[in-house]
């Protein structure tokens, strides 16, 4: 055997492993608590062992863990009915990952224009700081250089403009242009939100030439930001979005929402997943579903932000020597900090015992499990006061 890793090295991890969580908290092998607001990069949204989803895999698990596409699936059946009742969409495809959702919402537009007497629009404008999956088109999609590098020609087809230009994106619309597609807010790129207007002036654009509008809430979505999915703050819809993240609440599920317009040309044999919608990924989606839009759950949310908030612009204000800004949208929150790496900051809040994710432009993330607590709120500020005293030059 050579000195290779067995675990293909692809990541820079801590050096702590888990072996058990519940609500907010992880232990670690060693008998450590964490306080978790990292959320696995927002996925477990209803936290750890959340009582309601545990009971629905377990079930499922007893019953059925897979068929194929090749036969109905009741489960798709039901979380589509529940995401279309909640949203602007007519239909959904079920998938297993953010990049796949994108894949998904990629070829959809492409697609629309094909079959709508436009083949020769298969472009798409995408913006600056943009992360949109791993896979070799949403790499193309997120233009990040340093993704992108080694790996050969970049999958044609992806303009960038700079993230809340109007201007500037509807100058690079051409002859080619098929769709627009942003994150409402931008999460691998810093906690970025969007403007409202911005969002309806990308609406307005793509309504005015013919183009479709594409949103990723792969992060954003079921809950984070307080609505449903982000972009229902604005108050506009988009023609086809992704959805994935806290979608399983910590089962691999990813969905691509499309209008019944958008979604024209995506009938037999367009698109397709062996494990796409599994029953397994299917209950784990309804009872996160359930949960996140039963009576007062996104009021909830909307409470905890508010408080996470005033306490993280109160610690900004005491320690403006490395936090910079407090910015972000619902529990999708970063700090940006100064004259200190984000990833330092990262890694002495682990020691601490809070677990963040560190995002580009030197912005530490929290992205706390939407049933956090007050209490959870406050050691998590405690810890934060505690560190940034520490790390200050
Ligand atoms: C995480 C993420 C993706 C990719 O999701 P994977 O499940 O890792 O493939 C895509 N878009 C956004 C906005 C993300 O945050």
């Amino acid at each position: 055997m050579s000195e290779f890793p067995v675990v293909m090295p692809t990541y820079g991890r801590a050096d702590v492993a888990f072996e058990r969580g519940e609500g907010a908290y992880l232990w670690s092998t060693d008998g450590r608590r964490y306080l978790d607001f990292g959320s696995g990069v927002a996925v477990t949204a209803l936290g750890h062992a959340h009582p309601r989803l545990v009971a629905a895999l377990q079930a499922q698990a007893a019953k059925l863990w897979h068929t194929s596409n090749l036969y109905r699936v009741p489960g798709q059946e039901r979380v589509a009915r529940k995401l279309v009742e909640s949203t602007f969409a007519d239909t959904v495809f079920f998938c297993n990952s953010g990049a796949e959702a994108m894949e998904c919402t990629i070829k959809t537009v492409r697609k629309y224009q094909y079959e709508t007497g436009h083949p020769e629009r298969w472009r798409i404008i995408c913006v600056t700081g943009a992360f949109h999956g791993r896979t070799l088109a949403t790499l193309a999609a997120g233009g990040q250089e340093k993704h992108l590098k080694g790996f050969g020609p970049a999958v044609e087809g992806f303009d960038h403009v700079p993230y809340g230009n109007l201007n500037a994106l509807r100058a690079a619309i051409g002859p080619e242009t098929a769709g627009i597609l942003v994150e409402p807010v931008q999460g691998e790129g810093g906690i970025l939100p969007a403007a409202p207007e911005y969002l309806r002036g990308l609406r307005a654009a793509a309504d005015e030439f013919g183009l479709l509008l594409a949103f990723d809430e792969v992060q954003t979505g079921i809950g984070r930001t307080g609505r449903l999915f982000a972009h229902q703050h604005a108050g506009v819809t988009p023609d086809v979005m992704a959805a994935a993240k806290g979608l399983g609440g910590g089962f691999p599920v990813g969905a691509c929402l499309a209008t019944a317009k958008a979604a024209v040309g995506m009938t037999a044999g367009a698109h397709g997943s062996t494990f796409g919608g599994n029953p397994l990924a299917m209950a784990a989606a309804e009872a996160v579903l359930e949960v996140v839009t039963g009576a007062g759950f996104l009021d909830g949310v909307a409470e905890a932000a508010g408080r996470l908030r005033a306490g993280l612009d109160r610690l900004a204000a005491a320690h403006s020597t490395v936090v910079e800004e407090v910015r972000g949208l619902g529990l999708m929150l970063g700090l940006r900090c100064r004259g200190v790496a984000n990833a330092a900051v990262q890694a002495r809040l682990l020691s601490a015992g809070l677990l963040t994710v560190a995002a580009g432009d030197n912005v530490v993330r929290l992205l706390p499990p939407l049933i956090v607590g007050e209490a959870e709120i406050g050691e998590a500020l405690a810890i934060l006061d505690r560190t940034l005293a520490e790390v200050a030059p």
